[in-house]
């Protein structure tokens, strides 16, 4: 790169650095700026002034490299854009090598014409923006697709966005203009923020499906009596840890499944585990107990109740003699390393209030080994925590 290379890639920074201030009017970085050099006017308008920092004057220099791109638009709700760049970005998006209906939903990103809480805040249809995601930042576009802190676990797992926080973009025009000049793969980035995009839609389409059943529930209560088992929190000062087993005798392995919740009725952390296949379906369900065990030691638990559907399994668990059973020394062996722990009891539940760590169990048969969260459930292990049973 010769020196008027450098030059003109110089402009081409200082130019974005304008561009972010001027379509990022929430960030600090605008308010600061706005409140010291151009209080009474736009961006456009001000003045450069010898009294300026080094960051101002370089600003206004972008600033006019852009002006050099961008003209007003009269009448349109964005006071500002970029003729050029948009049609770079369309013709890009329209490039890529993704279904028509990813296509389609970038391009309406980057129109800001995607149904955010800030987008209806802005159409008047809300009344407030925060992301019902991260409940934290308001879901602009940006957010919703690549800002939330709830998407992590997607970008951390996507090749060559792992570290996201290098692209630091205010709009998705923007973001796909930085990853295009990165030679990152924007085919990839579009595809991720539709998943991402459409997941959003789905827990909020599963949160108002709870919300309803939750109200029918409510209401079938009060009209006849409780037929199924009802799981209920452990009293204070405890948790209580639900276990299940499962079979898959096509793979040759086991499920294992553990639920901890505290005495609110939150669930702090679960468990999914696969195992070998033993030779009966009981013994899984004594491997299951046994590692509750072993999982409440190694979350530091001191204080808990273990329940578990089969009364047999319990039965021995509670019982002071050595078990005859065929999965008896697993139990035992839990059990011998329990001495240190208090307040343990061990409770018996029809299947129906099992459902939790039924589900844990029957979703290790998609877990490579072990699969433990503690504190967040991550957001696709919901369906799993609500599923029916089947
Ligand atoms: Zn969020």
């Amino acid at each position: 790169m010769g020196f008027k290379d450098l030059a003109n890639f110089n402009d081409a920074l200082l130019a974005k650095q304008a561009w972010r201030l001027l379509h990022n009017k929430d960030s600090l970085f605008y308010r600061v700026f706005k409140m010291k050099f151009f209080p009474n006017c736009s961006i456009w308008e001000a003045q450069d002034s010898s009294s300026g920092s080094h960051a101002w004057h370089s600003i206004i220099k972008g600033r006019d490299v852009l002006l050099k791109g961008a003209r007003w638009r009269v009448g349109c709700g964005e006071d500002i854009s970029n003729p050029q760049q948009q049609n770079e970005v369309w013709k890009l998006i329209w490039g890529l090598n993704v279904p028509n209906k990813v296509r389609n939903f970038m391009w309406r990103a980057c129109k800001e014409s995607i149904p955010t809480m800030h987008n209806l805040l802005k159409r008047k249809i809300l009344n407030e923006d925060r992301c019902e995601q991260c409940g934290v930042e308001s879901e602009t576009t940006a957010h919703a697709l690549w800002n939330c802190s709830t998407s992590d676990e997607i970008w951390e797992s996507t090749p060559g966005f792992k570290d996201r926080s290098q692209l630091g973009a205010s709009s998705i025009m923007d973001l796909i203009n930085l990853t295009h000049e990165k030679r990152k793969n924007v085919d990839l980035l579009a595809m991720v923020m539709w998943t991402i995009w459409h997941r959003r839609n789905q827990l909020r389409a599963l949160a108002t499906y709870q919300q309803s059943q939750q109200s029918l529930i409510n209401h079938a209560a009060v009209l006849r009596p409780q037929h199924h088992a009802q799981w209920r929190p452990p009293p204070a000062n405890c948790v209580k840890l639900n276990f299940d087993g499962a079979v898959f005798p096509e793979l040759g392995k086991a499920g294992l499944g553990v639920v901890v919740h505290n005495c609110q009725g939150n669930a702090i952390a679960t468990l999914s585990e696969q195992a070998p296949l033993p030779f009966s379906p009981i013994i899984v369900e004594a491997m299951a107990a046994a590692r509750a065990i072993t999982f409440a030691q190694e979350l530091g638990i001191t204080e808990f109740m273990l329940e578990g559907d089969l009364e047999a399994v319990i039965n021995s668990l509670r019982s002071a003699e050595a078990s005859l059973t065929t999965y008896g020394h697993l139990l035992e062996s839990a059990k011998s390393t329990l001495v240190t722990s208090n307040c343990i009891a061990f409770s018996h539940i029809r299947r129906s209030g099992n459902r939790v760590a039924h589900n844990l169990a029957k979703h290790a048969k998609h877990v490579r080994g072990l699969s433990v969260w503690v504190e967040n459930i991550p957001p696709n292990l919901y369906d799993v925590l609500f599923a029916d049973p089947g």
